[in-house]
């Protein structure tokens, strides 16, 4: 008996210059080629990098077979602006997205100076599928052999996921602030949660059975992170403000920089996937950071990749 690979899906960031896109042209073949259930692309929070995540969006939509999911964050928009990106997202083909609020500006606070129009993921959930509709209110199959006749049917919605946080976001006060905020997306028509990157399986298991006592419906799919070097750890948990994950920082500082901390950080991630799809998890979504050998190497060492999908 075969047994279907569980759905596996990549985040990638747009490079800082257009020096760096051949070298992500070449992730993603490397990427597309074990057939993900889509790629996404970063979004740099106040639109800096909307050009730039857009070209690399288009460039997926154009040259894979993998859907293109679209990272968009609000924080600093006015609506106009915030809908016109959708627009033009949605004008360039992009049919799914990754609902955001985004950070503000390093130095401001949540009482500082604009912020923008939209004050959660969940609003900005709303506003695209809000803009959506205004452009496609419904779908008309024309009637073959009636002239000018079509038959309507309720439009196709686009995909909106949102983030989840298994370990709390650094700005909620308490975990049920978390499940709160997730329903609260569910509830503005988001399908699915895409989790922050936690270090034990069941930080994630913990978290999706309180997400569904609280009545969550919707996959909420782990995101899982090598984590190659120390100083890797250092930068994520600046962001997250998680707490040391003491087994992993002690066998990374052991294996220092190099290819025995990559061994170190695959061989977790690769535990983690295992673990949490035993766990009941719908797929793994993984942190490629714009190199596909080390997810690569995470799924093959996981069993999720055949040998003879990648290629050379
Ligand atoms: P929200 O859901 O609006 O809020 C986040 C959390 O804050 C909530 O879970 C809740 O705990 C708390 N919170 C919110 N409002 C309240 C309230 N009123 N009272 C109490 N607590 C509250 N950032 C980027 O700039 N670009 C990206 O492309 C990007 N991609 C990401 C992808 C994933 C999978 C994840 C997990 C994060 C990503 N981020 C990205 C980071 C994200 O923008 C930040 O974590 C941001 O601070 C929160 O965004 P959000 O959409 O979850 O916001």
């Amino acid at each position: 008996m075969t047994t279907v690979p569980p759905p596996i899906s990549f985040e990638i960031y747009p490079p800082r210059s257009d020096d760096g896109l051949p070298a992500l042209y070449e992730t993603i073949r490397h990427l597309a080629a074990i057939d993900p259930q889509f790629i996404s692309v970063t979004f740099g929070a106040g639109g800096s990098t909307r050009d730039r995540s857009l070209g690399v969006l288009t460039h997926i939509l154009r040259e894979t077979s993998v859907p293109p999911l679209a990272h968009l964050t609000c924080v600093g928009s006015t609506y106009a602006d915030a809908g016109a990106v959708i627009r033009e997202f949605l004008d360039a083909g992009i049919t799914r997205f990754l609902a955001l609020r985004g950070d503000p500006p390093v130095g401001l606070g949540e009482d500082d100076a604009f912020l923008g129009d939209l004050e959660s993921a969940a609003q900005l959930v709303q506003l695209i599928d809000r803009v959506q509709a205004e452009r496609v209110p419904y779908a008309e199959t024309p009637v073959p052999g009636l002239d000018r006749a079509a038959v309507v049917a309720p439009r196709e919605r686009v995909q909106i996921a949102v983030a989840a946080f298994p370990n709390g976001h650094p700005r909620s006060r308490h975990a049920h602030e978390d499940i709160d905020a997730l329903l609260a997306k569910e509830a503005a028509g988001a399908t699915l949660a895409i989790t922050q990157l936690f270090f034990r399986p069941d930080e994630y298991l913990d978290f999706v059975d309180r997400a569904r006592t609280a009545g969550v419906r919707m996959p909420i799919l782990p995101g899982i992170m090598p984590i190659t070097s120390p100083a890797r750890l250092r930068r994520v948990l600046e962001l997250t403000g998680d707490a040391r994950p003491a087994d992993l920082g002690a066998a990374l500082d052991q294996a220092g920089p190099g290819e025995a901390g990559r061994a170190v950080g695959t061989a977790h991630a690769a535990g983690l996937a295992r673990a949490v799809l035993q766990g009941g998890a719908p797929g793994i979504h993984l942190y490629a950071f714009n190199n596909h050998d080390t997810v690569l190497a995470v799924l093959r060492a996981a069993g999720l990749c055949p040998e003879q999908e990648i290629l050379v």
